[in-house]
């Protein structure tokens, strides 16, 4: 399978140098230029097989030649086996028609777990095919940082650098960095805020020569293979659900637009999803675009959800790209209106088709924290805010179709937003109830490139 650039400007690639890549040379995203589909049969096929075989079955005609079968199954065994959970991604219900697919039992407590643990496999065993070596050097505020250093501890064919706001992430977060005992994987405190930390990252990308000398890749939300692995979850929950005999709607608690792009893919491969519900707290860019047509950037405003507090979102272009019926020179003139301008208008025929695949709503914080406090009481289960400001736009588009919310992260990774709804603490899992006792390892860096590059060159395990 052949893949394309949504500017339109970048060679086409195959899926694992699309892997490889992340973001095109032409600054866009790549998408598969046909979406294979899936009959009615191989859909219902799919009811009471494990997470890892409806996987496989999902995600293997994306992979083109890259591997033999058996290798890809193994790929898939290794990533899903640290879940503290034997569905890997279980339903509970919350009400008449309205269910919770727990994404949150992955070794860091939040669904990034079920893309970086896949693309971890994947690139080592890349990795080790060609005979060469990589650098993955992220910036995180948080959860993107640690589902990588889980995913890539411990493989030899990489070794990964997390940069993160020294002082500026949460405790839970920090420890998930810093405790991996692993001589490839190295936690580095910055001084200074998370723009800073992705600014280094981003001037280290654009340094040619360094670039080259340590392999440097990056693993962010934008590469295709992290929205693949995302597309599973949507079959095993609606096939549970009664899929293909009778369609089911997901509500997204939405930033980076990830996830949600991940359903409009299942429901491309024949998936009969109704309604696809982007949910945002009050950085609300998505929403509006929506309501209004113009996509228009605003300064962030942090909330107690923060992994949704964006200003633009990046996987968007993605969605953006199919509206404008995949006119990359279209896309590219938005994106540099974006930049030059802060927003641009969407066009009548694009918004049309925007609106036809997907809703929208947006969260308050008290409605948040309402949320929690409220579902709670009701269910015995404790929401993470994102997945509070999930079930609160859930509730309002339900119809007679079930609804299926994805809950992206477990409470215990937000304690003090969600005690300060319910009154409780809520415990981290057994298999980390020591994490707080771990031993923690970490280098305090200063916000100065040429010594972060120093540091990377020195520190690499080969
Ligand atoms: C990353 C994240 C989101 C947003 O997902 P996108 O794919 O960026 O839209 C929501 N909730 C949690 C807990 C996250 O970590």
């Amino acid at each position: 399978m052949n893949y394309i650039s949504t500017r339109g400007q970048a060679p086409h690639l195959g899926f694992e140098e699309t892997m490889l890549t992340g973001l095109a040379r032409d600054g866009g995203l790549y998408v598969p230029d046909t979406i294979p589909a899936m009959s009615q049969d191989e859909i219902a096929a799919l009811a009471g097989v494990s997470y890892e075989e409806a996987a496989f079955r999902v995600m293997r005609p994306f992979l083109d030649e890259m591997m033999p079968e058996a290798d890809l199954r193994a790929c898939i065994a290794r990533a899903y086996a640290p879940f503290g959970h034997d569905a890997r991604a279980p339903l509970v219900q919350l009400a008449p028609g309205h269910f919770l697919a727990e994404l949150f039992h992955g070794p860091t407590l939040a669904f990034k777990d079920f893309a970086m643990q896949l693309i971890g496999q994947l690139f080592q065993y890349s990795m080790k095919r060609k005979g060469s070596r990589i650098t993955i050097v992220g910036a995180t505020s948080g959860d993107t940082g640690s589902a990588a250093i889980e995913a890539f501890r411990g493989l030899d064919a990489v070794d990964v650098f997390i940069l993160f706001p020294n002082g500026r992430v949460s405790e839970v977060q920090r420890r998930q960095m810093t405790t991996a005992p692993e001589a490839n994987v190295h936690a580095l405190a910055l001084d200074g805020d998370f723009d800073d930390c992705q600014a280094a990252v981003k001037d280290m990308f654009n340094d040619f020569a360094f670039r080259d000398a340590v392999g440097l890749t990056a693993v962010n939300s934008i590469n295709w293979a992290r929205v693949l692995a995302q597309v599973v979850y949507y079959f095993t929950s609606a096939v549970a659900l009664g899929a293909p005999h009778r369609p089911v709607d997901f509500t997204v608690p939405t930033g980076n637009f990830g996830d949600i792009f991940a359903g409009h893919i299942a429901k491309r491969m024949g998936l009969p999803i109704g309604q696809l519900v982007v949910a945002t707290n009050r950085n609300d860019i998505l929403h509006r675009t929506l309501e209004t047509g113009r996509h228009e950037k605003q300064g962030v405003a942090p909330t107690i959800s923060p992994s949704m507090d964006i200003q633009v979102s990046s996987n968007f272009e993605r969605a953006l790209f199919e509206a404008y019926d995949r006119d990359g020179a279209a896309v590219a003139q938005l994106m540099d209106e974006l930049k030059a301008q802060g927003g641009f208008p969407v066009s009548q025929g694009a918004l049309q088709a925007l609106r036809e695949t997907y809703a929208s709503g947006r969260a308050s914080e008290d409605e948040t924290g309402a949320t929690i406090r409220d579902i709670a009481a009701r269910t015995g289960e404790t929401l993470c805010p994102h997945s509070a400001v999930g079930v609160k736009v859930a509730q309002e588009h339900l119809t007679e179709r079930p609804m299926v919310t994805l809950a992206t992260a477990h409470p215990a990774k937000f304690p003090d937003a969600v005690e300060a709804a319910t009154g409780r603490r809520p415990a981290l899992p057994k298999r980390m109830a020591d994490l707080y006792e771990r031993p923690e390892r970490v280098t305090e860096t200063p916000n100065d490139l040429a010594a972060l590059q120093r540091l990377i060159k020195e520190r690499r395990t080969s």
